[in-house]
């Protein structure tokens, strides 16, 4: 038979969504597992009902830029994260997920072979989403210092990823680290993509600070972000992107030839009650990152490192000195003591003694067990 692109022979699995099958499959087989793999958090939130919404609209497509109301509401909410103008007619995209947003945000801007600049430990999806665009995707160690990134500026780059807060480490830029990606951005005609698909996901007291704050007309800035972490809802597979009008115009061309439009029934009813669906997950976050740095502070206890970090509900945890590497250290907690987390090998290079807890899916209880048992791997 006609063979495959070779494209995807330098493709993998996503890592962390592999482990997760694995998990769903043991499940299926009656396995308790403690799921630390998730890359979500769950949320105690109203059953969606659709009584009262007209079927001529939510049976159907939608407008492919986004359900109007949903756009306007989405553009209000990213006004007030990031304090900067959003029109929601012309710089405001619906899409299937964050995940959709950022690979037609790659599509629209590269050229086959331009390199884009992605800090690591990174998210498992980056880099392969980069190939699939015809880019070339070139790692570089987490945005410690910035001069670092700007080595790793060539003439054929074209955007740097900006992942904040972060997965899976839970770190948070500020205002002056953004403010020196932007420098960089300007100085060498690159766009920032930036993904903040986890910016509900603070610590008490502080303040989110959206990369488009620093570039309110958009010039050289895509945010990219979903529904699916910050609202609890990751299956709906609604997220969005924000560009300026030039750059969302040939964005819409991938959106429309790929998906058409993001679900539409969804759609409507995340438009309806977008407020006060957010009003429920809020205190529910606050939680989970108290859950977070409850965590951390137990491994700590029992002499585990993770990395640097307060934001999200990841840990990205050290490996110390295990005989064991992040894959098989994954694989034997998983079948020897039915603990899922993802190997950190998938993060990149520099993150395979590293292995990625997640607190969202689990009670207190069944955390504390996971936890200690993968210290007690560690030890
Ligand atoms: N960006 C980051 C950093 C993520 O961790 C994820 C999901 O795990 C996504 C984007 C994609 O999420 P979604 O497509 O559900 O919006």
């Amino acid at each position: 038979p006609p063979r495959h692109s070779s494209l995807l022979d330098g493709i993998s699995e996503a890592s962390s969504i592999r482990l997760n099958n694995q998990i769903y499959e043991l499940k299926e087989a009656g396995r308790d597992i403690i799921t630390l793999s998730l890359g979500e958090a769950f949320f105690d939130i109203p059953l969606p009902s659709f009584e009262g919404l007209p079927a001529q609209q939510i049976h159907h497509y939608s407008h492919s830029r986004g359900v109007p109301l949903l756009r306007e509401k989405l553009a209000r909410y990213q006004r007030e994260i990031s304090a900067a103008p959003v029109d929601p007619a012309e710089e405001m995209l619906v899409t299937a997920g964050s995940k959709a947003a950022i690979f037609m945000a790659l599509t629209a801007l590269l050229e086959s072979g331009d390199e884009v600049i992605i800090p690591e430990p990174l998210w498992v999806s980056y880099p392969d989403q980069v190939r699939l665009a015809r880019g070339v995707p070139v790692m570089t160690p987490w945005y410690e210092s910035v001069e670092e990134l700007g080595a790793r500026v060539t003439a054929r780059t074209k955007a740097i990823i900006v992942n904040n807060p972060h997965n899976p480490t839970g770190r948070r830029l500020g205002a002056d680290q953004l403010r020196v990606l932007h420098q960089l951005a300007d100085r060498h005609g690159l766009f920032l993509i930036a993904d903040e698909a986890y910016h509900e996901f603070m610590p008490a007291g502080e303040r989110f600070v959206s990369a488009l704050e620093h570039d309110p007309d958009k010039r050289h800035t895509v945010v990219c972000n979903s529904m699916s972490k910050n609202y609890g809802i990751s299956g709906w597979r609604i997220g969005y992107l924000v560009a300026g009008a030039p750059l969302l115009a040939q964005v819409i061309k991938v959106q429309q030839h790929l998906v058409t439009c993001a679900p539409t029934i969804l759609s409507h009813w995340l438009a309806e009650h977008f407020e006060a669906l957010l009003e429920h997950t809020r205190p529910q976050i606050r939680r989970v990152v108290e859950t977070r740095n409850r965590m951390a502070r137990l491994l700590a206890d029992r002499g585990v490192e993770c990395l640097e970090g307060d934001a999200t509900f990841y840990l990205f945890a050290s490996l110390g000195d295990s005989r064991l590497d992040s894959d098989e250290f994954a694989y034997e907690l998983l079948v020897r003591h039915g603990v899922g987390v993802v190997p950190g090998a998938g993060y990149g290079a520099s993150c395979e003694r590293f292995v990625r807890i997640a607190v969202g899916a689990e009670s207190e209880e069944r955390l504390i067990r996971g936890i200690s048992a993968v210290a007690t791997l560690i030890e």
